[in-house]
């Protein structure tokens, strides 16, 4: 039985409801439901809605948000509560990624509050971690990542852990077009998955890789046993280049 694969598309601050609508009916086209393959997006909130909208009638393609506020409301200007965003058919969240941690300052803990948050909200989680090039440099992946799972692993309790889902990001591999060997993130893949079996994990959390992930390097990433799938930017904003690459490798 082949592993299961999650096709994870963050559109970052591109696509708006029109725009993403003209995408989901090209996508459609080129991709058929595959056993074994999962296709998630993750649009920016305002194109949610349109989004569930236009897979509705594909079980294999789930819709999230790119950041969700830990509180339910409140005054919390520019924020997005995890009620709001399960109301226009978010699923699925991504928390913690690299723009957010680097661009905004989102804290360890602030994420480990957001996971929390969506677990009991009944959103699945997709925790990003990954170390700076300075980091990698002076031999601290291990440890930087390590300090981005702690807080979370904190407040996870034992019967959430198999909804929660890890990408691993190298921060100086996103968006630059310079990707982590596979070799490389499997290394940390199991790394990840060693110290959470260490703090009693059981479950074989699932864990993406993230960062320059392309057409021509995605297939040797999705080789190795140790990356469930992949969590793409830049390369999962055409229709027909997203579908080219969530056609390798399942
Ligand atoms: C990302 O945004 O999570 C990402 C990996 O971006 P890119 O694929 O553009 O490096």
């Amino acid at each position: 039985m082949p592993r299961a694969l999650i096709y994870a598309a963050n559109w970052k601050m591109n696509h708006g409801p029109r725009e993403a609508r003209e995408f989901a009916r090209r996508f459609l086209e080129f991709t058929a439901p595959l056993a074994g393959r999962e296709l998630w997006f993750f649009p920016p909130a305002v194109t949610i809605s349109a989004l569930v909208e236009a897979f509705r009638g594909r079980p294999d393609i789930t819709v999230g948000a790119q950041n969700v506020h830990w509180e339910s409301k409140g005054a919390f200007t520019g924020e997005l509560s995890l009620p709001l965003a399960k109301e226009v058919g978010a699923r699925i969240a991504l928390v913690g990624h690299s723009e957010r941690r680097h661009l905004f300052g989102e804290t360890a803990e602030q994420a480990a509050r957001k996971v929390a948050a969506a677990l009991a909200a009944g959103v699945v989680p997709l925790l990003c971690v990954g170390e700076t090039l300075a980091d990698r440099e002076a031999g601290r992946t291990e440890d930087t990542v390590r300090r981005q799972l702690e807080p979370v692993a904190a407040v996870v309790q034992p019967t959430d852990r198999p909804r929660l889902l890890i990408a691993y990001e190298p921060v100086w591999a996103i968006g630059t077009g310079r990707n982590a060997t596979p070799a490389d993130a499997a290394e940390v893949h199991r790394f990840i998955r060693e110290w959470l079996g260490g703090r009693g994990w059981r479950d074989r959390t699932r864990v993406l890789y993230g960062g320059s992930v392309n057409a021509g390097n995605a297939l040797a990433l999705l080789a190795e046993r140790e990356i469930d799938g992949v969590l793409v930017g830049g390369a999962s904003l055409t229709p027909d280049g997203w579908a080219e690459i969530v056609g390798l490798g399942g």
